[in-house]
């Protein structure tokens, strides 16, 4: 079995699920005593967001590529970043890392692709919905998304920033993203993208009626296919 390495705690409350679904498939695939060979560098995500927040992404760039190395030497053999919106600088970390980085995009627009579906509606934090790098790389798929009005997109971003990466789940903050994932429905959206890997936490499949794309278990599971492979 590989070894993967996952560039975590962003925030820890998401980075527990990858480990439980990554140990969880191996399990599944390889006997129940099995588990996965994983090294984990989880960061501060209080310093993470404060960079993001200043919009000093060439720090942000200098930390993943650090801790990337520090992965690669002890063994990892596809490194995965576990946060939607930090894929913002993933093709810079990759040029400077030996190891392959496993997007979340591409884990994302295999499960959209092979549903046969070619309009979806996009949720994250305001940058993943807002800068251009995740949007463009699923159309470069042939997917187009959607994203909700510049009010929802404020609501969903301080959802996720305010109660999801705290731990904090509601049943108030999921009617009001139910409500927004309807909204985009209304404009034609097939599926819907939880691209922020702490939605699957408030929001699951059975709240809803068009298909919800995890990307954190799709992600997760782009991972098993490369230790397993
Ligand atoms: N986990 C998040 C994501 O998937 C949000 C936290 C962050 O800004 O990295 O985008």
């Amino acid at each position: 079995m590989r070894m993967v390495g996952l560039l975590g705690g962003l925030s820890w409350h998401s980075t527990i699920e990858y480990y439980r679904i990554i140990n969880d498939e191996i399990a599944k695939r390889l006997g129940s005593k099995h588990s996965a060979r994983i090294i984990l560098y989880s960061f501060d995500f209080n310093e993470i967001h404060e960079l993001q927040s200043k919009g000093d992404w060439h720090t942000i760039v200098d930390k993943f590529v650090h801790a990337g190395k520090v992965l690669e030497h002890a063994g990892a053999e596809a490194i995965l970043i576990c946060a939607n919106t930090m894929h913002k600088v993933a093709d810079e970390v990759q040029s400077k890392l030996r190891v392959k980085l496993l997007h979340i995009c591409d884990a994302t627009a295999n499960a959209i692709k092979s549903k046969g579906l070619s309009k979806v509606g996009l949720l994250g934090t305001k940058t993943t919905m807002t800068d251009p790098f995740y949007k463009e790389r699923l159309e470069r798929h042939g997917i187009a998304v959607i994203v909700p009005s510049n009010n929802d997109i404020a609501t969903v971003n301080s959802i996720i920033f305010d109660e999801l990466v705290r731990g904090i789940i509601s049943d108030t903050a999921r009617s009001r993203v139910v409500q927004i994932i309807n909204n985009l429905v209304e404009e034609d959206a097939e599926g819907i993208i939880l691209g922020c890997t702490e939605l699957p936490l408030l929001i699951q499949q059975k709240h809803v009626s068009v298909p919800l794309f995890n990307t954190l278990r799709l992600h997760a599971m782009s991972a098993v296919e490369f230790a397993l492979a």
